[in-house]
């Protein structure tokens, strides 16, 4: 039994990764501000013995024990890192200068959540985790783009200057139960959409692409990243590299909801990125690791927590 702490552990990932932790026989330390994240989905885990809420924000310092510690904290939909784009930023910095501190003081090993947004609006297909990205640093993505890249330099130089034992994962866009009706990413939205029978709202013309991990999967690589090897720090490319247009993924979640909604084209937004698909040669190689929940059965599972949850 090790003591883990999970930053973010009352949002969509965090959630699933304590509840994984626990089961594994963990002791688990959730700390969160709730900005997008929820009691209701860790509700269930607050009788468990081994598991213990605490309300904080990483932009301050936290003095606890741990030995090990999943960083996740920062809202992931660009509607919420959008919200508060200078407390976007804090958190991944100021987090991440936080979190490192603590895991220096304490010498457990981090594991940070970083993110495909570091790549851009990539120039290479599928990314590598050697490809070194395309982001614009001054627009409406880069405080979460840009705060992520900054997050990654400050854990390598704690890594090489302080010797701190890290682990760097780049999640691409997964999906699954817990994810908020208002979450405000492109499966949530179309699945409430279709559900309540309205519109689908596409931005742009639908042809820009995403590739999406089912939540159980991502959990499971995150897991095993952290019990990787000595040294091995990654960045380490996590997602399921079966890419899919958002026009697509509309049409799928129409007929797999067997919803009557129309699509309906709304201007594209700015940076949106136009492709994005996983290479995932380094999680195979190193932790012999990869998806293996197809698309359509992760949508049926995300609509049924859905249906319960509108319901
Ligand atoms: P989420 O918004 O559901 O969860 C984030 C959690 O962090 C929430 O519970 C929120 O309340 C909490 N939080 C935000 N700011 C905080 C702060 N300053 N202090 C303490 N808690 C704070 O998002 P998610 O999808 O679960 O993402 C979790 C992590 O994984 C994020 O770091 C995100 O950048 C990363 N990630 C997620 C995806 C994805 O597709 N889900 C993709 C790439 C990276
Ligand atoms: N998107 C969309 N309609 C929505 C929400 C998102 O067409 O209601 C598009 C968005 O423009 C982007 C893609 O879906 O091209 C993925 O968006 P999301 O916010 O889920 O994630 P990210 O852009 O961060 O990958």
């Amino acid at each position: 039994m090790k003591k883990i702490l999970v930053t973010g552990g009352a949002g969509f990932l965090g959630s699933h990764l304590c509840e994984k932790l626990l089961a594994r026989g963990h002791d688990v330390l959730c700390v969160d501000n709730f900005f997008t994240g929820g009691k209701q989905n860790i509700a269930h885990l607050a009788g468990t013995p081994y598991f213990e809420l605490m309300r904080h924000d990483i932009t301050f310092p936290l003095f606890v024990e741990v030995e090990q510690i999943y960083n996740l904290a920062c809202p992931a939909s660009p509607v919420h890192y959008q919200f508060d784009p200078v407390q976007t930023t804090k958190t991944s910095v100021h987090g991440a200068i936080n979190m490192l501190g603590l895991a220096k003081r304490v010498k457990a090993r981090i594991l940070q959540a970083s993110t495909s947004e570091v790549y851009g609006d990539p120039e290479v297909h599928p990314q590598q985790e050697d490809y070194v990205g395309h982001v614009n640093p001054i627009g409406p993505r880069s405080c979460y783009d840009e705060g992520k890249r900054c997050a990654e330099t400050l854990f390598f130089d704690y890594h090489r200057q302080h010797r701190v034992d890290i682990k760097v994962a780049r999640i691409f866009n997964t999906y699954g139960p817990n994810m908020h009706p208002n979450d405000g990413r492109v499966v949530s939205n179309f699945i409430v959409q279709a559900l309540h029978g309205e519109d689908i709202t596409i931005y742009g013309d639908g042809t820009q692409s995403r590739s999406f991990c089912y939540v159980d999967d991502l959990i499971d690589g995150l897991i095993l990243l952290m019990e990787s090897a000595d040294g091995f720090t990654g960045p380490i490319n996590l997602g399921n590299p079966h890419e899919i247009s958002i026009a697509a993924l509309a049409e799928k979640i129409i007929a797999l909801t067997g919803s009557k909604s129309k699509l309906s084209y709304k201007p594209a937004l700015t940076d949106d990125p136009k492709q994005r698909q996983p290479d995932i040669a380094l999680a195979r190689s190193r932790l012999g690791w990869q998806p293996h929940t197809e698309l359509d059965d992760g949508l049926r599972e995300t609509i049924a927590y859905f249906r319960r949850r509108l319901a």
